[in-house]
């Protein structure tokens, strides 16, 4: 009889040529195998002396894959800086040392160092003075450190620059270049980056020497876990596709992304109203604060974050369904960091993106660097909502533990009730009970879906009127309280159609808001780059005036006064999630 045994062989950590110290470690940690970047970066670190270069996204296993054979080599008698670990966040660099500690805890007398900013230096210093083989830290506070001549790391052999690229978008070009030129000629460097600009190019020249790639098909692409999705929409109906985003992703455990702390705070809030389960992270918050926030957010107390690229830096949640760009990044990399936050530890996720018809020609750009379509998705409406939600509401409903014991109680008086009515009728009205909020919520919202490939816009009507028909008159909530008067209307209209030659026709400052003309051949692209944008920290809604303007000159009111709900699009807001 013959048996054929077919196994899928995996590599263990004891065949990678670590030492039992290490190894018994990483098996206390749980880890069965190791992961693929692993597999593939730490026989090769153990045994060869060239460089390295690594694309890999946070959620690989990377910090174990240089963490682990750099800890295995370290020699512990020699007491000097062996290994240096540069990386961009605060965050980013306490989880690699607490990860080292772990990986290095039955290596006695390996010392490990952490230096970054917002903590107290001299705590830092003396950590330095005592003695650290590694030291983990992020550029700025690394500089001072350098500076003040208590960091040392012109005798290392260890030089790891992680999440490289994200620390070139951060601005910390030069503070690299001036770190990187105090290391010694003679040493093993290693770049494990999840893309590669061209900046990252001239470092990787500049201070690697025949570098080995290891390259899981992360440079620059998508992970194969996550789909990517977009929405066309008017510029101001931005918020109103989010919320119907969201209405039919119940379960959804997303971050989504916005470009100024501004937006971040004002979506945040929005949400808030809107009854969802949400809170923002951006610049302005302390750093108890943030803590706070992320605590919130891990502990699911929080389902959407709303944030910039910027704070979002470091922090590290394995399991968020959705990534969703409340505006597209305006670096194609920035989108590929951020969608890589989604599909981790083998699940599957998916990125949103809510994008205006000029924007169109971004979505074949990241799909270029992805290297997968994104799939133009309809903005749901309130018969998809409607559906959707009852979806959930029945799969809840057949999924409810009953405790019959419990409900003994409660039971005998509530059916006494409810015998007047069949098995029909009671489905009838718990069914109305939870369409009821939905569907007199989304009451007379509009389609607010905007075609990808018509460049005119379905959803966009010319509906302005103006004394001439070359021009086309413009509603903006800015007025002389705002500060706004015709110099600095003129000045916003050049900055934000970058220096065209636009004729401006006739300009009337109110109070609190204004009216103003403009070559028609521009109205949509001002609208689309100034609506939601923001004056003097108000956010500006800028449309195509709906009035009648009056004979007699001087005098002219808006249609329909000021009640309108600009973001709403016909959708009410208050009726939202409410939990
Ligand atoms: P990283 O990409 O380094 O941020 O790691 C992502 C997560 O994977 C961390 O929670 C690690 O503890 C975990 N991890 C790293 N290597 C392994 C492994 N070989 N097996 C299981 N989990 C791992």
């Amino acid at each position: 009889m013959v048996i054929c045994l077919f196994f899928i062989l995996r590599m263990t950590f004891e065949e990678t040529g670590l030492r039992p110290e290490i190894v018994s470690a990483v098996t206390d940690l749980g880890f069965e195998n190791p992961t693929p970047v692993q597999e593939k970066s730490i026989p090769f670190l153990l045994n060869s002396d060239q460089d390295l270069i690594a694309f890999a996204q946070t959620g690989t296993g990377k910090t174990a894959a240089f963490g682990l054979p750099i800890l295995n080599e370290v020699d512990t008698a020699f007491n000097v800086t062996q290994a240096f670990v540069l990386c961009p966040t605060r965050e980013l660099c306490l989880q690699i040392s607490k990860d080292f500690e772990s990986f290095a805890k039955n290596r006695k007398g390996l010392k490990i160092a952490s230096v970054y900013g917002g903590e107290n230096i001299e705590r830092q210093i003396k950590a330095l003075r005592k003695g650290a083989h590694v030291v983990v830290g992020t550029p700025g506070r690394v500089k001072d450190l350098i500076n003040r001549g208590v960091m040392h790391i012109d005798e290392i052999e260890w030089l790891v620059l992680d999440e490289a690229d994200e620390m070139l978008s951060m601005g910390f070009k030069e503070d690299l270049d001036m770190i990187l030129s105090g290391t010694p000629q003679e040493k093993r460097s290693l770049l494990f980056s999840a893309t590669m600009p061209k900046e990252l190019v001239r470092i990787a020249n500049t201070y690697m020497h025949n570098p080995y790639e290891i390259n899981l098909g992360t440079k620059n692409k998508s992970s194969e876990n996550v789909e990517h999705h977009y929405y066309c929409v008017r510029n101001k109906d931005r918020y109103n596709a989010l919320k119907r985003v969201l209405d039919v992703s119940e379960d959804a455990y997303a971050i989504v992304f916005c470009r100024t702390r501004y937006e971040t705070k004002d979506v945040a809030d929005l949400l808030i109203q809107d009854g969802y389960m949400a809170d923002a992270i951006h610049g302005d918050l302390s750093q108890a604060q943030r803590e706070q926030v992320l605590k919130r957010f891990r502990n699911k107390a929080i389902q959407f974050l709303v944030a910039t690229d910027v704070a979002a830096r470091g922090l590290d949640i394995d399991s968020l369904t959705h990534v969703i760009n409340f505006n597209l990044p305006d670096q194609t990399e920035t989108y590929i960091h951020r969608s890589g936050r989604t599909g981790r530890a083998n699940k599957f996720g998916i990125s949103i993106a809510i994008i205006t018809d000029r924007e169109v020609r971004r979505i074949k750009e990241i799909e270029k660097i992805i290297g997968k379509p994104m799939i133009l998705k309809e903005v749901p409406d309130a018969k998809m909502i409607g559906h959707k939600k009852l979806e959930y509401f029945i799969d809840k409903v057949c999924n409810a533990t009953v405790d019959e014991k419990s409900l003994a109680e409660y039971l005998p008086s509530v059916s006494e009730k409810l015998e007047q009515f069949s098995k029909e009728e009671l489905v009838e009205k718990i069914v109305s009970l939870e369409l009821a909020n939905i569907l007199d919520y989304y009451k007379g919202s509009k389609d607010i879906n905007v075609s990808a490939n018509d460049r005119g816009g379905r959803g966009e009507r010319r509906n302005g009127r103006s004394t001439n028909e070359n021009f086309s008159r413009l509603f903006i909530n800015l007025g002389k309280e705002q500060g706004l008067n015709a110099q600095r209307l003129m000045g916003l209209v050049n900055e934000n159609l970058h220096g065209k030659s636009v004729e401006i026709g006739r300009i009337d400052i109110m109070k609190s808001f204004s009216f103003f003309e403009i070559d028609k051949n521009f109205d949509k692209q001002l609208i689309d780059q100034m609506d939601g944008e923001y004056f003097e920290g108000k956010r500006i809604g800028l449309e195509v005036s709906k009035e009648k303007r009056s004979g007699g000159g001087g005098g002219r009111r808006r249609n329909g006064g000021g009640g309108r709900d600009r973001r709403g699009g016909g959708d009410r807001r208050g009726g939202g999630r409410r939990r």
